[in-house]
């Protein structure tokens, strides 16, 4: 009955969700009308169990039972769900205030709020997420790499990306980091998202806002914004901002994807940025070595990674920006034919770089990952992007958190997985015949034959590894590595 799950709806939103006694009627009322119920449910609810809820899913599973029963589709259902859960969730202005006077006391503690907040209202779906498949690979030859089977997130595509940044958006909300998003009900093109809750944010003297993702890559995975529909665009003042981000939040990183397709994040439209808590693996990758030291103490070093990574730190951030924007505008203009590097073809920029801050006691870092975006003949999905043969595994841009050691992963693969260790004993043909998608997997099946000690998570971890070392564009050879000190030479003299 959806009069009672309404009234269980109310109490919920009042044990965990700050809505006030006072206000309860009100929203009641605007519930049952909602749902097409005529009076408020009399009986007893089980107020035991509500209290001891962390996460409302069982709520959340009652309301989406009965529109399904009424009718409507699981996509509507979920629009009513996320409808429900948002008008009973505490308006944006009385978050922003909560947020700002935690933060005064402690930014840690208001970043927290933010979090338990959307985890409780069902914007971060925690139980989905923790069904994630999550481990570590160890190699000998560079840092660690965790890999994540998200099976709450869509794959998406290089070719949608790039269309995305040239179609004129006549859509509302523009797009899905908009400002417009907040308590926007959701259609066939948008999300929900009356859960959504972010707050505003002073970056480097502009106005930017700060919400967490419905997705959860890694630990506290969350998105900065820019108030404006602009497009990424990788400078100088990026540097500033996410410095000026973990100057604010020292507990969290902050990162930047490049400007470009292939080389970039899904959204290239809307400047955004996405950090969280410093636990991603090239962060605790040592220095390989120092090539510059400045008068003052700021360092740039290779950082040990499969990719060209610098790490620039100090405690001066003009100095370390000063540093970080010589690299970039180097990088721009950098050409090396024999290594397929070239900074422009047909009027199209490939350099850019991806970028991240930390704040580790008094001492700022600034991160930047060396990425080109060229495609060719026999790349066609781009040079310094993971090779068609890694495909199966994955296709999407290597983005801001693959470079920095994590890879999340498409949920498919929970499924090939498995079928890739039933075909391990299977012929070629008897497995083609039953999953025909094998035929993506074979090289990983062979080597699983070859080898019955490698399991399925080692291989795919050993593909991420070379899906970096695809990105790197000064490879680890000599040729690529006497152009790479010559590069950083010329860039810092
Ligand atoms: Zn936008």
């Amino acid at each position: 009955m959806i009069s009672k799950t309404i009234a269980e709806l109310i109490y919920y939103a009042e044990k965990h969700l700050y809505l006030l006694d006072s206000d309860k009627i009100y929203f009641t009322n605007i519930l049952l009308h909602f749902f097409g119920a005529n009076e408020p449910y009399e009986g007893e609810i089980d107020k035991v169990r509500i209290e001891s809820m962390e996460v409302p899913d069982e709520i959340v599973s009652e309301i989406f039972e009965h529109c399904l029963l009424s009718g409507d589709d699981e996509k509507e259902a979920e629009r009513k769900a996320d409808f429900a859960l948002g008008i009973v969730s505490p308006l944006p202005s009385l978050v922003n205030g909560a947020f700002e006077e935690f933060k005064k006391n402690d930014p840690a503690t208001a970043l927290q709020f933010l979090k338990s907040l959307g985890t409780s209202n069902y914007y971060f779906q925690k139980t989905k997420v923790e069904r994630n498949k999550d481990w570590t690979m160890t190699f000998e030859d560079g840092p660690n790499i965790t890999l994540s089977i998200n099976l709450s997130k869509p794959e998406k595509n290089n070719k949608d990306i790039a269309k995305l940044l040239t179609t004129a958006s006549t859509n509302y909300p523009k797009c899905a980091l908009c400002v417009e998003n907040i308590g926007f009900y959701g259609d066939d093109k948008h999300a929900a998202r009356m859960t959504i809750r972010y707050v505003p944010l002073d970056l480097a003297g502009e106005r930017w806002y700060l919400q967490y993702s419905p997705y959860g890559y890694f630990r506290n995975h969350c998105i900065c914004f820019k108030e404006d529909h602009i497009p990424m665009k990788v400078e100088r003042k990026t540097f500033d901002r996410l410095l000026s981000f973990v100057e604010q939040f020292p507990s969290f990183f902050m990162g930047s994807n490049s400007d470009l397709p292939i080389v970039g994040g899904s959204i290239l439209n809307h400047e955004h940025f996405q950090g969280g808590s410093p636990v991603l693996p090239l962060f605790a990758s040592k220095d390989k070595e120092v090539i510059f030291t400045s008068k003052s103490g700021t360092k740039v070093a290779k950082v040990d990674s499969f990719t060209n990574t610098l790490r620039i730190s100090g405690k001066d951030k003009e100095e370390i920006m000063d540093l970080g924007e010589k690299i970039l505008n180097a990088w721009r203009i950098y050409d090396n034919e024999e290594l397929g590097i070239l900074h422009e073809t047909d009027g199209n920029r490939h350099n850019t770089v991806t970028s991240y801050a930390i704040k580790n006691g008094e001492e700022y870092q600034l991160i930047i990952v060396l990425r080109c975006n060229i495609t060719n003949e026999k790349y066609p999905d781009g040079v310094f992007h993971a090779h068609p043969e890694y495909h199966a595994i994955k296709k999407e841009g290597i983005g801001l958190i693959e470079c920095a050691g994590e890879f999340v992963l498409p949920a498919r693969l929970e499924r090939q997985i498995k079928e890739v260790e039933e075909s391990v004993n299977l012929s070629k043909e008897e497995y083609l015949k039953k999953y025909p998608d094998m035929s993506l997997f074979e090289d990983m099946i062979n080597a699983m034959k070859e080898n019955p000690s490698l399991d399925a998570g080692s291989y795919i971890g050993q593909v991420c590894r070379n899906i970096l070392r695809n990105v790197a564009v000064f490879k680890d050879d000599e040729k690529g590595q006497q152009a790479y000190d010559a590069f950083l030479k010329e860039a810092l003299k």
